[in-house]
């Protein structure tokens, strides 16, 4: 009897045995089933190639994502610099487990630099003007590009030279645009330079006469109602804006333009439109070219540098000294977009727009004898604190010869902000 007991242990021990034995390479296969049911991920992105500051985002470039989905939020990727830009991006699977990839942008310059300038430049035989003054070169790199002049001329040699104005950026973009440089001969009975250089500006028009039995007060108030009456008729009640300044002128604000007793004014308080004006007014020019021929007769010569001047020149003119001296000192040698009395059509710089001209005999001739022909030295010596702006001999303003005379006031200047009462300061 105790012998097939201990069979039967045996044998119930080698069963038991064989059950734990398949219970367990079931189990084992099951779990592997269950591992190999978890889809896997599918991810595919691209590196990309982009232009400086372009609006690109993160995510822009995974192209295909499956059994997952991505944790990195969307986010502007920074463009502003050439180069290499790594993008770490983290994925999650459906295991929950989190994966990162890094994706490369290349962020490129392909753009052209923009050169704005004037096409002709004027000087005296022997009067060298600087050729970069009112050059303004815009790139998207937003890099301070100077350009390099190229072609031969010689201050000293009467001629017209054919030059150019050459802006590479430092991705090699490269753009050339052409100008010319009159050198004038320095004599008052040179008739032939005289029409050049009134033929060559194109802020000069010929002279139209139909305001020269008018008073000077009605020159001003038609050139201003002119003006208007080219976008807007009979539109006197919309956008009017009436006022008395501190010394008891009337103003009035009309369609974004201000006059005090019938001037227009533009300074740092008093703003144009972006759409107003297009060229020197008539009554500017004419008056300008009746000041020339008696300044030829006195031995000196005049001619305008830089006339009329749109609201984006003025800007970009304007954002290339900010970035240059920074807006504080910008703001004492240039007017904000808008603020500019160039975009009136009433104002212009004479021969040399720089210290330089201080003290030079056309100066002076200038600033004793403007007022006669209806222009006043709108920013005089040691008056920065009421007109805004430093001592620019070269720049003149048209107001008519009555208002002229009274702000001459003997060559002892009185500015247009002292006379009617007005303030010159941004808002900002
Ligand atoms: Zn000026």
């Amino acid at each position: 009897m105790k012998k097939i007991n201990v069979k039967k242990i045996i044998l119930f021990l080698i069963l038991i045995f064989l059950i734990v034995g398949i219970a367990i390479v079931i189990v084992n296969l099951k779990k592997e089933n269950k591992l190999s049911e978890t889809p896997e991920l599918i991810l595919k992105y691209q590196n990309a190639q982009v232009e400086l500051n372009d609006e690109v985002y993160n995510l822009d470039y995974i192209t295909k994502i499956e059994n997952g989905h991505i944790i990195t939020n969307k986010e502007l990727v920074n463009t502003t610099r050439i180069g290499q830009k790594e993008v770490e991006i983290e994925v999650e699977d459906l295991s929950k487990q989190i994966k990162k990839i890094t994706l490369y942008i290349d962020v490129v310059d392909t753009e052209k630099p923009t050169i704005n300038f004037s096409k002709e430049l004027n000087t005296l035989v022997g009067k060298e003007i600087n050729l970069l003054n009112n050059v303004v070169v815009t790139d998207n790199s937003n890099e301070t590009i100077i350009p390099t002049i190229e072609g031969d001329y010689d201050f000293k040699t009467a001629g017209t030279y054919n030059l150019f104005y050459v802006a590479t950026d430092s991705s090699n973009n490269t753009t050339k645009e052409s100008f010319i440089l009159t050198v004038m001969e320095d004599k008052n009975n040179s008739d032939k330079t005289n029409t050049k250089s009134n033929s060559s500006s194109n802020t000069i028009n010929p002279s139209t006469n139909q305001s020269s039995s008018k008073t000077t007060q009605n020159i001003q108030a038609n050139s201003s109602s002119s003006q208007n009456s080219d976008s807007k008729t009979e539109d006197n009640s919309d956008n009017e804006v009436h006022f008395t300044t501190s010394k008891g002128f009337k103003g009035v604000t009309k369609n974004g333009v201000t006059y005090i007793d019938g001037y227009l004014v533009v300074n740092k308080t008093y703003s144009l439109p972006e759409d107003f004006g297009s060229k020197l007014t008539s009554e500017t020019t004419d008056a300008f070219n009746k000041m020339k021929a008696a300044a030829t007769l006195d031995g000196i010569k005049l001619w305008i540098q830089s006339g009329y001047r749109s609201y984006d020149l003025q800007k970009k003119l304007y954002n290339n000294y900010v970035n240059r001296d920074g807006k504080k000192e910008a703001d004492t040698y240039s007017a904000r977009p808008g603020h500019s009395e160039h975009q009136s059509g009433l104002a212009f710089d004479v021969n040399t727009i720089d210290d330089s001209f201080i003290g030079t005999p056309e100066a002076i001739w200038l600033s004793k004898n403007c007022y006669k022909y209806g222009f006043i030295l709108r920013y005089p010596e040691g008056k920065t604190n009421e007109t805004g702006y430093k001592y620019e001999p070269w720049h003149f303003r048209y107001v008519g010869k009555d208002l002229a005379t009274k702000l001459y006031n003997n060559g002892n200047w009185i500015t247009m902000e002292d006379y009617f009462g007005l303030t010159s300061t941004y808002s900002d």
